[in-house]
């Protein structure tokens, strides 16, 4: 038997007013149903939000170094229950296992993080100004944030958004996706265990498309931070502006990875199969495109093949790479794959679904290479989100740059070369929010803004590091004649 887990409204765990629940199944084995959580309605949304707003004046009024206590103290929590977190996000969401544990202690440090920061919030600051009137600035809260999460990063993004929001006297109302919210809900464990006060965090689990509008256009929401698709996202992004919200959408990315004459094709492989491979590419900054310079495409498809051919396929708990996240997002890659050989893309590597008894059931998918892509062709345009890498050959470095740019998206590149130059101009004409020199376009650091540009981010704001608290703060200036 499953458990069935429950919504976090004002302090209380309770079921949702459909007294329906949703079943998540293991990816890896889809006959297996990790736990039953609540198909939340409209109503359970509502009472999300109105909680939320009751409580965030007295948060913003708790005194910022209790405000972090409570942070620090949940990821201490959260660090003592880090293998348990890590089995259940493998069980739903797929992980290989170090892939989990590192997005756990992501989590963790997020936490510590901005706990630690909560202590220099809301403060005032002094202004120069005429004798008799005392001037300043207030950093305040902006209020209640409504924070709407993917299944991709199911601990990680909602600690990034969550731990800033709560730092800085916001309440929040968390809606965590449908196929893996169990660690979402572990968090709020956490937080209420260390006392967040009942109502500043609510979490309600349930469909998006039912949920998203009180979300995203409910009167007492002030914020709200999205991550997820571009389709969504973008959808979110004008239904909230049009309702006059501070919004942050942070979405879809087909990430390059440039490799010049001057790369070392070995070196370049393991960084584009580490990019592109790794969480079975389902990261918003996989590398899906890898744009070679002819002189060494021979050697570095060598390379891409052999690696892709190596890779271990089978559940995550145990094996290097673990399914896709859902039957569906499964048969999505396969009909990319469909797509690229008819466009006439050539497949040099996978393609498939493994063979074997450790995948019989699950939805695992075999690393896959194309060759003879051209940049027009959908495999180099569009997100895939599974493990596909598209080889675009090019002649020279500004072909490279074109074909990199040439594309809607702009969240993270990187280029592979041992030529300084190159890599300066690289940095200066990339179209990316995050760009890496001989490295992967997957990882970033918690103290580092992150963020894309074109239709991977609304640009105005950044998440992580201190320009992730911006979104979360109004400065507001005070004149006192
Ligand atoms: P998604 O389908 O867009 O869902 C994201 C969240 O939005 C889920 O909680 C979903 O709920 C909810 N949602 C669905 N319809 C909604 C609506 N009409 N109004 C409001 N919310 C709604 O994305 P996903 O498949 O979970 O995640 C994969 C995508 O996220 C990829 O495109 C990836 O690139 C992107 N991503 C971006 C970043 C970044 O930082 N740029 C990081 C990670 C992932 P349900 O689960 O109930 O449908």
């Amino acid at each position: 038997m499953s458990e069935t887990s429950r919504n976090y409204i004002d302090g209380e765990w309770v079921a949702a007013s459909t007294g329906e629940t949703i079943a998540v199944r293991n990816p890896a084995e889809p006959d297996e149903i990790v736990a039953e959580y609540q198909q939340s309605g409209v109503t359970d949304a509502v009472e999300a939000v109105e909680a939320a707003a009751a409580a965030q004046t007295d948060w913003a009024d708790t005194p910022g170094p209790e405000r972090g206590r409570i942070l620090r103290e949940a990821a201490t929590t959260l660090g003592r229950r880090k293998e348990a977190l890590t089995d259940r996000l493998i069980a739903e969401e797929g992980k290989a296992r170090p892939e989990a544990a590192g997005e756990v202690q992501r989590a963790i440090d997020i936490f510590h993080y901005f706990g630690s920061k909560a202590a220099d919030l809301g403060g005032t600051r002094k202004a120069s100004s005429g004798r008799d009137v005392n001037l300043y600035t207030r950093e305040e809260p902006v209020g209640v944030a409504a924070l709407i999460t993917p299944w991709n990063y199911p601990i990680a993004i909602p600690a990034w958004k969550l731990a800033p929001a709560l730092a800085a006297g916001n309440a929040a109302v968390l809606k965590p996706a449908s196929l893996a919210p169990g660690v979402a809900l572990a968090v709020t464990e956490a937080l209420d265990e260390a006392g967040l006060p009942d109502g500043v965090l609510n979490v309600v689990t349930g469909p998006g498309s039912v949920l998203g509008d009180e979300l995203v256009e409910h009167d007492a929401v002030d914020a709200v931070s999205f991550t997820g698709s571009s389709s969504v996202g973008e959808a979110v992004y004008r239904q909230a502006t049009a309702a006059g919200k501070r919004v942050q959408t942070e979405l879809g990315g087909k990430n390059p990875t440039v490799v010049t004459a001057s790369a070392d094709p070995a070196e370049a492989a393991e960084i584009v199969a580490g990019g592109g491979f790794g969480t079975t590419g389902q990261s918003c900054t996989a590398c899906s495109r890898a744009i070679v310079h002819e002189d060494v495409t021979d050697d570095f498809v060598d390379e891409l093949v052999s690696r892709a051919e190596s890779i271990d396929v089978g559940p995550g708990g145990d094996h290097e790479m673990g399914p896709q996240v859902s039957a569906a997002e499964l048969e999505s890659t396969l009909e990319y794959v469909d797509v690229a050989v008819d466009e006439g893309a050539t497949l040099v590597a996978g393609g498939g679904v493994p063979d074997g008894d450790a995948v019989e059931t699950g939805h695992f998918v075999e690393p896959t290479v194309f060759t003879d892509v051209s940049s027009d062709m959908r495999i180099a345009q569009e997100e895939v989100f599974g493990p596909v890498i598209a080889v675009i050959e090019v002649t020279d470095f500004e072909e490279a740059i074109d074909v990199a740019n040439g594309v809607d998206y702009g969240l993270s590149a990187s280029v592979v070369t041992d030529d300084h130059t190159e890599a300066n101009r690289f940095v200066d004409e990339i179209e990316a929010g995050v760009v890496k020199i001989n490295e992967k376009t997957t990882g970033v650091e918690l103290h580092v803004p992150f963020g894309g540009v074109k239709r991977s981010s609304s640009e105005t704001w950044r998440e992580q590091g201190d320009e992730g608290l911006e979104f979360y703060t109004i400065e507001r200036t005070v004149y006192d004649n």
